[in-house]
């Protein structure tokens, strides 16, 4: 007779939520995933208003190099594969002060003859830049197993394949983007430095980002972040899973120190031998079970606001010809403007012409997005909805002004198709102060790393992108599998999945 397989019981269907639930099934578990909205993919996700299809998550897929082990993550879970188009674009992105325009471009050699070029007085610190970008290339989320998990075998691998990233970190490790800016002299470059990442996050972070593009190891899937999330939810599906959606938890259920299974909205309760929380862990802790769980460093950087920001966006999407020549992304001076608690005096354009799929014949999506955090989240929660809905509309006709004062030929050819702010998230996905990243890597504070179990319970294990700074989709992907991977090494079982 069949024996009964044990089940796990997943809450959340984002990236990492799914990927708990395809390597359970792989692993031979039954599993079933809880997802409070309609369509799996939390923040990775895209969504279509008046026939144009906005794309709003992956700027950059880390993991796209075949020789990676990531790779090999993102094709067990039917992310991408051999065959997988990915968009044919050559810039990182441009950086306009005044007439000066600089790129960098994805061919490394490239940026650095036109940096030479145009900013010479700045040559010994541009070669020196590009130098330690070739060394960010060999820098690997370790993917295969987590690094409690390794050996002195792995250990030394990893050193091996990682040789030059310990440069990388000496010489950029402890300087933000802000002052690695400074160090040049030309003023585009000093805004360049600092114009993609904010001027607070470590400046090795824009490095290794930087780097992940130069090394094609970064490139962006053809039809964008819900067509992957879609393949993902595919494979879970056909490989046996089930997918519940528009099913929120309401409670995770502990009894005798073991988690049990899970308490819906309407208080069904479901039991499972093991459950994986793959939502934000602001929510876990607080929400789905008691706060006192939460691991000590995390809690701190919960309440130490200002030494752990976070990353969210006021964000707004237009229609615009596909002749608009500003192509792929431009950072430019503008006309200061407020937006939630702080001043923005330069302002980003992305142009989504890549994609056809995207957009009617003719047309294109152009997006804007301004960085927001901890206190714009609290000056938004503060609007009453008439208040909210009005400071929306006014910020995003102040955006389009100004948009089109940097590039005239968008005159009466620009219209706005949505607006959207960190309150969004934080509805869409219980994102905490509407966080779409983890904690921001800052040169003051500790990177976030913990294992993703619950001290005091059995059976329950944390996945998602908090698990470990910066979070971003490899981390959400991988923390899935090491969930799973946890659960196999109790039960004395071997963990390659
Ligand atoms: C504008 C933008 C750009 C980005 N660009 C990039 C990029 O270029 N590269 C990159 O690597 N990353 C990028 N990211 C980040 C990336 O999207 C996230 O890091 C990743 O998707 C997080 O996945 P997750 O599964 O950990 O969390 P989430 O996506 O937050 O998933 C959690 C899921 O749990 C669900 N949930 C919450 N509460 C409950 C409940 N009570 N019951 C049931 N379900 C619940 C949520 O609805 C959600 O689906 C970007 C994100 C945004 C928004």
């Amino acid at each position: 007779m069949a024996q009964n397989k044990e089940k796990v019981v997943i809450v959340g269907g984002g990236i990492a939520g799914l990927s708990a639930g395809i390597y359970a099934l792989m692993a031979g578990f039954d599993a079933e995933v809880y997802e409070k909205n309609a369509i799996p993919g939390g923040e990775c996700m895209g969504w279509s208003r008046n026939g144009y299809h906005i794309d709003n998550c992956i700027h950059w897929l880390t993991g796209t190099d075949q020789n990676t082990g990531l790779w090999k993550v993102w094709k067990d879970v039917g992310a991408i594969d051999e065959n997988t188009e990915y968009a044919d674009t050559a810039k990182f992105y441009s950086s306009r002060v005044g007439d000066t325009e600089l790129t960098l471009w994805k061919d490394l050699d490239r940026t650095e003859k036109e940096l030479v070029e145009k900013c010479p007085e700045d040559e010994a610190e541009i070669r020196k830049f590009i130098q330690y970008v070739r060394y960010a290339e060999t820098c690997q989320i370790p993917s295969i197993k987590p690094m409690d998990m390794m050996g002195v075998k792995d250990y030394i691998e990893m050193g091996k394949a990682m040789a030059d990233m310990p440069k990388v970190m000496k010489e950029y490790g402890r300087i933000s983007c802000r002052e690695l800016g400074m160090r040049f002299k030309s003023p585009v470059l000093r805004k360049m430095m600092s114009d993609y990442l904010p001027g607070e996050y470590t400046a090795y972070s824009f490095l290794v980002s930087y780097a992940t593009m130069t090394s094609g190891n970064g490139n962006i899937p053809m039809k964008g972040s819900l067509a992957m999330t879609l393949r993902i939810a595919d494979r879970f599906r056909k490989l046996g899973g089930v997918l519940h959606t528009s099913v929120s938890v309401k409670e995770i259920i502990i009894r005798n120190k073991k988690a049990e299974g899970i308490k819906l909205e309407d208080s069904t309760e479901v039991s499972a031998d093991h459950v994986i929380s793959a939502v934000d862990t602001d929510f876990l802790y607080g929400r789905l079970i008691d706060r006192k769980y939460m691991p000590s460093d995390l809690a701190k950087a919960y309440e130490k606001r200002k030494e752990y920001p976070i990353t969210t966006g006021f964000q707004v999407a237009y229609a615009i010809d596909d002749s608009f020549s500003g192509e792929d992304t431009i950072f430019f001076d503008c006309e200061p403007l407020k937006v939630g608690a702080r001043s923005f005096s330069r302002l980003s354009v992305k142009n989504y012409a890549y994609d056809k799929s995207f957009a009617p014949e003719g047309k294109a999506v152009l997006q804007a997005n301004l960085l927001q955090t901890d206190e714009d989240y609290l000056f938004w929660e503060s609007l009453s909805p008439e208040e909210y809905k009005a400071k929306k509309a006014e910020l995003a006709g102040e955006i389009t002004k100004r948009i089109v004062t940097e590039f005239p030929e968008l005159e009466g050819r620009i219209e706005l198709l949505d607006a959207w702010t960190p309150l969004t998230y934080n509805r869409y996905c219980n994102a905490y102060h509407g966080s779409y990243m983890g904690f921001v890597t800052t040169v003051g504070n500790k990177q976030m790393r913990f294992k993703g179990v619950v001290k005091g319970v059995s059976d329950l294990y944390v996945a998602g992108q908090w698990i470990m700074s910066p979070g971003g989709l490899p981390i959400a992907v991988i923390s899935g599998k090491f969930a799973v991977q946890r659960i196999l090494k109790k039960q004395g079982r071997s963990i390659d999945i």
